[in-house]
């Protein structure tokens, strides 16, 4: 479980990213936080991550308090999470092999698993046929199903997906949302955040909808609501 418990992020120039966020995200979740631009999500992520700390309040997850966690233990703790991101974040010069293979080897798996378990993942995201492209030679919407077999691999606890459809258009955006519901429905906790109304309407799935730092609503087989 993912516990934000009364957090509030203060940048150093005064602005509010998080004001008083309280928020219970249970395992095997698909939840979407939507809200405009500049409304938190990606400081809300970043608290998940460990990447930034609260200025009060606490991040718990399954009771660890995430902003206690030793410095030696961050990347360990990191490894319990997949993350996708808007811009994709492949390397160019190695393949689509190369790149998720390369995910694995900093998990310390071994070859054999390495061998066994890309085309797997490839599979799933229906993308088996591209194992030895290179990222310039997919189109944005294989690129992300690429970084999302990426984020898979490792069998991470969650998938956090952060804007993940930002560059894509509206037939991509779709298959992007299917393969979350997809790896969602075989067991991985799934927060995806987007500032678009459109790609959260029909996952009838819980949807948190953030403004100005603050959780809003939280609607069970939410619809957007801003
Ligand atoms: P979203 O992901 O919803 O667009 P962000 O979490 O990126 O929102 O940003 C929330 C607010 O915090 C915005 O006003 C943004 O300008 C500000 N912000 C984000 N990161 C920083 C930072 N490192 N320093 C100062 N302000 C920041």
């Amino acid at each position: 479980m993912i516990y934000f418990d009364k957090v509030t992020k203060i940048y150093s120039d005064d602005t509010v990213a998080l004001e008083d966020v309280t928020l219970k995200i249970e395992p095997k979740e698909f939840v979407s936080i939507v809200g405009h631009s500049g409304a938190g999500k990606t400081t809300l992520i970043k608290m998940i991550l460990a990447e930034d700390k609260p200025t009060k309040g606490s991040v718990l997850f399954e009771s660890v308090n995430v902003h206690k966690l030793k410095d030696k233990h961050v990347p360990e703790y990191r490894r319990r999470f997949g993350t996708v991101f808007q811009d994709f974040r492949l390397i160019p010069g190695k393949t689509v092999f190369e790149n998720i293979a390369f995910a694995m080897e900093a998990a310390g798996r071994s070859d054999d698993e390495i061998a066994s378990d890309v085309p797997h993942v490839l599979d799933l995201v229906d993308l088996g046929r591209k194992i030895w492209s290179f990222p310039r030679e997919l189109s944005g919407g294989e690129r992300q199903r690429v970084a999302i077999a990426r984020a898979i691999v490792n069998q991470p606890d969650v998938i956090i997906a952060d804007e993940p459809t930002g560059n894509l258009d509206p037939v991509n955006t779709y298959e992007i949302v299917q393969i979350l519901k997809k790896i969602n429905d075989l067991g991985t906790t799934v927060v995806l955040t987007t500032h678009n109304k459109g790609v959260v309407e029909n996952i009838g799935k819980r949807v948190i909808t953030m403004e100005k730092g603050r959780l809003v609503r939280d609607d069970k087989e939410g619809r957007y609501a801003i």
